[in-house]
């Protein structure tokens, strides 16, 4: 269990390849965004467990949306939509066909670089690609957070890292294209892989795109 903000919390879900994986629950004015769903039955535990510590059950998620759609992140659509009272589900237009593929489900509207999710104070979409087709970044403007999925990944002692090429399509475009986030004022910096950096991020990326 973990409060990041009053907004947002994390759940880690399952290790894989040595790596934890984590999800957000955001808690937004009209319910709660859930921000990928993971894999495997541990993970939806552990969200049902965050939902029961924050006092809210499935039926209070009226968003889903997805990082990029790779198994880890995505796993378990299905079984959160049975869960769930239809809701949305988002994510960049680049990985629909890989989601449909995946997980049978299919979403009617991509998210594509610059579009605004009027929730939560502001989530605009970064378009990532290179780790995923459809790659993307969720920035929160006033929690000025970067929830990245695989966009950056990390250790466990807040070492930042370039997506790395046996998880990439395009390991070159990944590291190119992360300068992106530096265009935009943020301060945390929430990753799906390694530990969460929650002042100063934005020097911390700066660095890693230096390198
Ligand atoms: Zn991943």
């Amino acid at each position: 269990m973990a409060k990041i903000t009053e907004r947002i919390r994390g759940v880690a879900v399952s290790p894989i390849d040595g790596l934890s994986t984590m999800v957000y629950i955001l808690r937004c004015e009209g319910g709660l965004i859930l921000i990928d769903v993971g894999f495997t039955p541990l993970c939806i535990a552990n969200i049902e467990a965050e939902l029961h510590d924050m006092c809210e059950k499935w039926d209070s998620i009226k968003l889903i949306l997805i990082t990029h759609a790779h198994g880890d992140h995505i796993e378990n659509l299905q079984k959160v939509l049975e869960l769930t009272d239809h809701p949305e589900v988002m994510l960049g237009t680049g990985d629909m066909e890989a989601l449909k593929e995946q997980t049978g489900v299919e979403t009617d509207m991509g998210l594509e670089q610059g579009d605004l999710i009027g929730a939560c104070g502001g989530i605009e979409i970064i378009s990532v690609p290179g780790h995923s087709a459809g790659n993307l970044t969720y920035y929160l403007r006033e929690e000025k957070a970067m929830i990245v999925g695989d966009t950056i990944f990390g250790d466990d002692d807040g070492n930042l890292f370039t997506p790395p090429a046996k998880y990439s399509d395009d390991a070159e475009m990944a590291k190119r294209e992360i300068r992106k986030l530096l265009d935009y004022d943020f301060d945390k910096l929430l990753l799906a892989h390694g530990k969460n950096i929650l002042r100063n991020a934005k020097e911390e990326v700066e660095k890693l795109v230096n390198v």
